[in-house]
């Protein structure tokens, strides 16, 4: 607005010092949801017509709005799919808006675009697909599956043109809501397929409704790491009807593709290489902050014909034959979110994610021995990545919200009541590295009551 003066650098020191104290720090505690009314008691009006300063701002979030967000870094939190950015890629994120990045197009973003890219390859790579594949970092997992989706109907229209009925996305009915969701912004059907008892979906499950539903089929959704439970769907035989069937294989991996990086469970995602499309949150297992979902096409160009925006004061971009990250999911302004994880990964080396995603594994295998080795205790389901399912025998609804809210109020862990088949149960999501055995054990002993 004007020039730099003491009292911005002041502002911009103190908003730092925040930050910094914030990164840094191992004892920030889980912290409570608050209700409308006592928040507004604490920290009275504070958009006001001129101002209340920075300082008093800050002390307003520092003292009544942080302490009511739920600490989602915190090694006892382990419900949902928890996050654990590194300290790389939280500080980086800082850069990203210090240096007012434009992630949109080449022609503005050119150096972010590249380096984001670069880890669009390496995940690629990683993950199967040819040198030629690339996409685009959007805002999360749901946007993602959308794009890719969207992408998907229209190489269907452009193949097959009139399917002689409504469009169909076929998935595992324990597919993630963003896929019912995406199929209901699109206005097209769903149709889920039971996967059975091990969650698995396999290719011979899905068969009979190819078979029924035709050309109407434009895409089949593949989970790989269901959200509830960490299953991933049998690719291989899901991607071996493709040819037969012509649809477009989608993978949504938001949360499990990560486990790719680890030999410890590599082998169940054997397909993947398969995919026209695929989705993996670096918000989730990939240790970035919120928010961010890496979204891959086998053949970008099909991902760009179905997103390209065109108006006249687009034409210099829309015309330019260079790479715009814009062009390829539904958007168009962006943040440059993949910068955060390339920081981390160009400055720590993908070994130490390996490792890292190796330890989630091997501490939710060792924590699910333990959970049936314990009387009145037994497991869901054997899990596959680093997601645990278990009943507390005998619990009904009640017992697992009341102990659950008494786990939150001791400040002990955040770990949440969750169900299947009409089944009241709880998980531990594990992924960040300060996760300790000794306090997952902590926890199963306050269910001894
Ligand atoms: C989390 C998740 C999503 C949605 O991702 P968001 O980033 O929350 O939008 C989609 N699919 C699966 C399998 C997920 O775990």
């Amino acid at each position: 607005m004007h020039a730099v003066t003491d009292e911005t650098a002041v502002l911009v020191d103190a908003v730092l010092a925040y930050a910094r104290e914030r990164m840094l720090s191992t004892t920030t505690p889980l912290d409570h949801t608050a209700t409308e009314l006592e928040l507004r008691e604490r920290s009275g009006r504070t958009v006001t017509e001129d101002g209340i300063g920075a300082e008093r701002a800050l002390e307003v979030f520092a003292d009544v709005l942080a302490p009511a967000c739920i600490t989602t870094d915190h090694p006892d939190y382990l419900s949902f799919i928890p996050t654990a950015p590194t300290k790389a890629a939280t500080a980086f994120d800082l850069v990203v808006s210090a240096t007012a990045v434009y992630g949109g197009s080449w022609l503005e973003g050119s150096g972010a675009v590249y380096a984001e890219n670069e880890v669009l390859s390496f995940l690629a790579a990683e993950f199967g697909l040819p040198d030629s594949a690339g996409g685009v970092f959007v805002q999360g997992g749901t946007l993602g599956n959308l794009s890719a989706l969207v992408a998907a109907r229209e190489s269907a229209v452009a193949r097959i043109g009139d399917p002689g009925g409504r469009w169909v996305v076929v998935c595992n009915a324990e597919a993630h809501s963003s896929i019912v969701s995406a199929a209901r912004v699109m206005d097209v059907d769903i149709v889920t397929v039971d996967p059975g008892p091990s969650g698995r979906l396999t290719g011979e499950a899905i068969r009979p409704t190819l078979e029924r539903l035709g050309d109407r089929v434009f895409a089949v959704v593949a989970t790989a790491g269901s959200t509830n439970f960490g299953i991933v769907d049998d690719i291989a035989s899901i991607a071996a009807l493709g040819d037969e069937f012509g649809f477009w294989l989608h993978v949504d991996g938001a949360y499990g593709l990560a486990g790719m990086l680890s030999p410890l469970a590599r082998p169940l995602f054997a397909g993947v290489d398969r995919a026209d499309s695929l989705i993996v949150d670096p918000h989730k297992w990939l240790f970035a902050p919120f928010d961010a979902c890496a979204l891959i096409y086998r053949d970008p160009e099909a991902g760009r014909r179905a997103h390209t925006q065109h108006a006249d004061y687009l034409d210099t971009l829309t015309e330019a034959a260079e790479w715009s990250p814009s062009d390829y999911a539904v958007q168009l302004t962006r943040r440059a979110r993949g910068l955060p994880l390339w920081f981390s990964l160009a400055s720590h080396g993908a070994g130490a994610y390996r490792d890292a995603v190796t330890a989630s594994i091997q501490l939710a295998r060792r924590i699910a021995g333990e959970i049936e080795s314990r009387d009145g205790f037994h497991l869901v389901r054997e899990p596959q990545l680093s997601v645990v399912v278990f009943e507390r025998d005998g619990w009904s609804r009640a017992d697992y919200d009341a102990w659950s809210a008494g786990l939150l109020r001791d400040q002990r862990a955040f770990v949440v009541p969750s169900s299947h088949a009409g089944r009241p149960n709880t998980r531990f999501a594990i992924l960040n590295p300060r996760t300790t055995f000794e306090s997952l054990v902590g926890i199963l002993d306050t269910m001894d009551v």
